[in-house]
């Protein structure tokens, strides 16, 4: 993309609405506009960064055998009547009476839709296990909409809802999700520390939240610091395979790690003293297990090998995916502005092109933008009439990871620039080799 001919409405002035350094840095590159409280426009780069975070849950949980479908924003109240949560959920739930007085809610989750869904298509237990998701919108009226995406009314989740026979393989699938989920927000370049929580209004005995550590998060948390050196990495995963689910699950779960709804004072001082900590957290992400909740009452039931039927285990799986934007920068940015991982950055690299208009500098630019373009790469090539200083700032305040500089001064040496946003760093090597050194950077992302 050239940035001449991109949407790219970055502001110069911290706006003063914005409290915390993520909505703030999302307002000023750009990425977002506020259209009313906590409801928000989704402009080009952000939209970008939402779709690489949505590819990647996606990626993370077909690899887990999770299968995608599409369930509409808006549902009908009297499904909520059969599990007894439309009276129950209160003021957060935005009611609607369409034009033949039918009363309508926007989705805040979809236990109940799915569940109907279920029972109205699977009859046997041959059809289990069964895990069914999707990525849509949902409408809460948080009472206090704020920090920008991070708490907003409309958001964007991720949820999945398993369907089990028993209540071994229905934690199956939470041992499942949870390894999935580790490796969904290892792969965005966070580190979410699963911790046991509360279940509020979803209910269930089993459940952890995914919390990412941040002086801004709205959670208070409790935990012992060795689960921080904890990473899933590259290690093999088999999502079938129940005991190893189960022995990763055991490894990031055995030590203390709570909200301050489970947090148990007696448990935490047994940690030694220098491993003790609390701090804030984002949560980034919950998983349940409730057994037959809403099985039960709204008749989601199958035919068990013994010819008699039963209702089904089920478990719900939720992950903030617009939340994410607001927790990936929080956790990764400088004075300067973003920076964003290699795994969800909406631009590979950026081209700063010093001397506009200067023939060997243009056609440098346009040599390495087009060289990275026939390699399947997305570069933002800044080919604006601007002076260097204010290029560099768009670049570190948007923060993509790599930067190539090109300049008459470095072209008659045969070198160009390439930065690193994280560290800084730059080296003068070729042309040929600051395109080849990103797309061997990007090669395994
Ligand atoms: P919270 O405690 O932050 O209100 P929750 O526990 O009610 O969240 P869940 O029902 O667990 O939320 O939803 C799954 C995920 O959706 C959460 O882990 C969080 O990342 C995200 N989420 C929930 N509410 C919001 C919101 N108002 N704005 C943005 N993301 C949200
Ligand atoms: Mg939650």
């Amino acid at each position: 993309m050239r940035l001449t001919r991109y949407f790219l409405p970055v502001l110069k002035e911290n706006p003063a609405e914005a409290q915390i350094v993520s909505h703030r840095y999302m307002l000023r590159a750009g990425m977002i506009k506020q259209q009313a409280a906590g409801i928000y426009s989704w402009l080009p780069m952000g939209y970008k960064v939402l779709r690489r975070i949505e590819q990647i849950v996606h990626e993370e949980q077909a690899r887990a055998g999770h299968i995608s479908l599409l369930m509409p924003t808006l549902q009908p109240a009297d499904l909520w009547r059969e599990s007894g949560r439309y009276e129950d959920y209160g003021q957060e739930m935005l009611r609607i009476t369409d034009r033949q007085k039918r009363e309508m809610l926007y989705g805040p989750t979809n236990e109940e839709m799915i569940t109907d869904i279920f029972r109205a298509h699977v009859n046997s237990y041959k059809d289990l296990p069964l895990t069914l998701y999707h990525i849509q919108w949902k409408f809460r009226d948080e009472m206090r909409p704020r920090f920008g995406v991070m708490r907003g009314r409309e958001f964007l989740m991720k949820d999945g809802y398993n369907f089990d026979l028993t209540k071994e393989d229905a934690l199956h699938a939470y041992n499942r999700h949870l390894v999935s989920y580790l490796r969904t927000y290892e792969r965005m370049g966070l580190q979410a520390i699963p911790m046991r929580a509360d279940s509020g209004p979803i209910g269930g005995d089993d459940t952890h939240e995914f919390l990412v550590l941040a002086e801004t998060g709205e959670s208070e948390v409790f935990y012992d610091s060795a689960v921080t050196d904890i990473r899933l990495g590259e290690r093999e995963i088999d999502y079938d395979n129940k005991a190893q689910c189960q022995s990763v699950m055991e490894e990031f779960t055995s030590l203390y790690a709570r909200t301050d709804e489970t947090h148990d004072a007696a448990l935490f001082d047994a940690i030694p003293e220098e491993r003790r900590k609390s701090a804030r957290g984002i949560e980034v992400g919950q998983i349940f297990y409730f057994g037959t909740k809403y099985s039960d009452p709204m008749g989601a039931t199958v035919v068990g090998p013994d010819g008699t039927r039963t209702p089904v285990h089920m478990g719900s799986h939720g992950i903030g995916v617009s939340r994410l934007l607001g927790a990936i920068i929080e956790a990764s940015h400088d004075d300067k502005g973003i920076i964003w991982p290699e795994g969800v950055t909406p631009f590979h690299c950026g081209i700063v092109n010093l001397k506009q208009g200067d023939e060997a500098t243009d056609a440098a630019c346009e040599h390495i933008y087009k060289a990275l373009k026939l390699l399947g790469l997305d570069p933002l090539y800044d080919d604006r009439d601007e002076r260097a200083g204010a290029k560099f700032a768009t670049m570190d305040l948007i923060g993509l990871p790599w930067r190539i500089t090109v300049g008459p001064r470095g072209l008659k040496n045969g070198v160009v620039e390439l930065t690193s946003r994280r560290t800084g760093v730059s080296e003068e090597i070729s042309a040929e080799d600051a395109v080849a050194r990103i797309a061997a950077i990007y090669a395994d992302i």
